[in-house]
């Protein structure tokens, strides 16, 4: 499963980062997934105590925050926040766009003691 892979990598760089801090005991981990990044966020939460068992992140509540859509217009260079890929330019009405943000995954902020 996709999101069980992004799961591991999460927890993995919140590990790296715990050990150089000294933090023993992770709390909480906010995430935030674009809009278009096709990742689903129920899957994340479902997988994410799977990957942190045994971790330094054990039983840390994940915080899955989401980002959204920034696209520029092929057409007229336009840039717009489209509610869907599908959405049209708002000033030409063209369908031809390129995305600029929406489509990431990254890790926000994690807390612990
Ligand atoms: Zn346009």
């Amino acid at each position: 499963m996709h999101e069980l892979s992004l799961c591991e990598s999460i927890t993995g760089l919140v590990a790296d980062c715990a050990a150089r801090e000294g933090i023993g005991r992770v709390t909480r981990v906010t995430v935030a997934i674009g809009k278009a990044s096709a990742i689903d966020p129920e899957a994340l939460l479902f997988c994410f105590p799977i990957t942190t068992e045994g971790t330094v992140a054990a039983g840390a509540e994940l915080v899955v925050e989401q980002i959204a859509l920034r696209a520029r217009c092929t057409d007229c260079g336009a840039e717009f926040a489209p509610l869907s890929r599908m959405a049209p330019c708002p000033a030409c009405g063209g369908f031809a766009k390129t995305l600029l943000a929406g489509q990431e995954m990254q890790v926000v902020s994690f807390e612990g003691e």
